[in-house]
């Protein structure tokens, strides 16, 4: 099987496998587990914030981000395209009672500078109130420029709001500009990351932030059901994803960048290929993408396709892979009649 929906699809490391039956564990609601409270302390000290808090999901995280930042009756200004306003089930507005104030994306994923200083509400009966900026990066696997991530966080500060940033992928987003991870998040408040994605750990994200920020999240955490007891067998394999498994998303950078190119050599999707870090993104005929999924999958070949198809790359699929997938791909279209 040759699974390029998302690399979400990862299956954990063998030495992900071993440090889960090996962890030692407590109960974390106590604040008891050492393999947790390790893994909270390494990535509060790697991507330079005070405190990090380990949950279930990116969702999770980002959920308690805005609900910590944000009391009921305030705000949060996000993109269109962002993750925690449209694919998070309205989490925010139901749960924490917080409007998302969105804005259209730039091409580049950025949000217009000039269009969030103007959604930004005086202080009215009227208005709900601003508090928050949330940026993603990467977004739709591109990267965000560091020179704007500087912008959009003095932005913030002038205008008395906090940043937060959806890093489910910052990780990508570092690798793929030869950067730390902090050098990215240095510039926001708090910052979700995802571990279960292309880091490849089973199950968990990491919210980070300031300590105060943190215990609040802690809480809420609690309420949302989030509190896990012997967490430690997750932590022991995040722990691996978070201080193993960063350089080698590189090699799945390559391997998108080979799969675009391969499928470039194809007239009828040439022009609509796009690559960022490990997602390659190409425009088909509409009429034609059932036929093709249906195609690929009778092949053990399972991409995703909404508007455009989405192929992403991760430690799962390997060069031969790749090279398998762009002649298959070929075929298809040399076979139409
Ligand atoms: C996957 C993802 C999330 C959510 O992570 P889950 O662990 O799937 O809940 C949040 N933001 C972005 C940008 C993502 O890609």
């Amino acid at each position: 099987m040759i699974d390029l929906r998302s690399d979400t699809v990862t299956q954990p490391t063998a030495a992900m496998r071993k440090a889960m039956a090996n962890a030692e564990v407590g109960d974390d609601v106590y604040g008891d587990d050492p393999t947790v409270n390790r893994l909270q302390q390494r990535a509060a000290e790697m991507l330079g914030f005070e405190d990090a808090l380990f949950t279930s999901s990116g969702t999770q995280a980002n959920l308690l981000a805005l609900m910590s930042h944000c009391e009921r009756g305030d705000e949060y200004i996000c993109g269109q395209l962002a993750h925690n306003y449209k694919y998070e089930a309205g989490g925010a507005a139901i749960l924490g009672s917080i409007q998302p104030q969105p804005i259209a994306n730039n091409a580049d994923g950025s949000l217009p500078l000039t269009e969030v200083i103007a959604a930004i509400k005086p202080d009215d009966i009227h208005f709900a109130r601003t508090k928050l900026l949330s940026l993603e990066n990467t977004i739709g696997g591109k990267v965000l420029p560091q020179a704007y991530l500087a912008e959009a966080q003095q932005l913030a500060f002038y205008h008395g709001l906090k940043i937060h940033l959806d890093g489910a992928r910052i990780a990508n987003a570092a690798v793929a500009q030869g950067i730390r991870i902090a050098d990215i998040a240095q510039h926001f408040d708090s910052v979700s990351v995802c571990l279960s994605k292309g880091l490849c750990a089973p199950v968990g994200s990491l919210l980070l932030g300031s300590e105060h920020f943190i215990s609040r999240a802690r809480r809420w955490r609690k309420m949302l059901g989030g509190g896990m007891r012997q967490a430690g067998i997750l932590a022991a394999a995040a722990e691996i994803a978070l201080t193993q498994q960063v350089e080698r998303l590189a090699d799945d950078h390559a391997n998108a960048a080979a799969l675009a190119a391969g499928l470039t050599e194809i007239d009828e999707i040439a022009a609509g290929v796009e690559v960022h870090t490990n997602m390659v993104f190409a425009t088909v005929a509409e009429e034609l993408v059932p036929l093709l999924v249906e195609t690929l999958a009778e092949q053990g070949i399972l991409i995703s396709a909404a508007k455009r198809l989405r192929l992403v790359t991760h430690k799962d699929i390997s060069a031969a892979d790749i090279t398998r997938v762009v002649a298959a791909c070929k075929d298809f279209f040399a076979k139409l009649p």
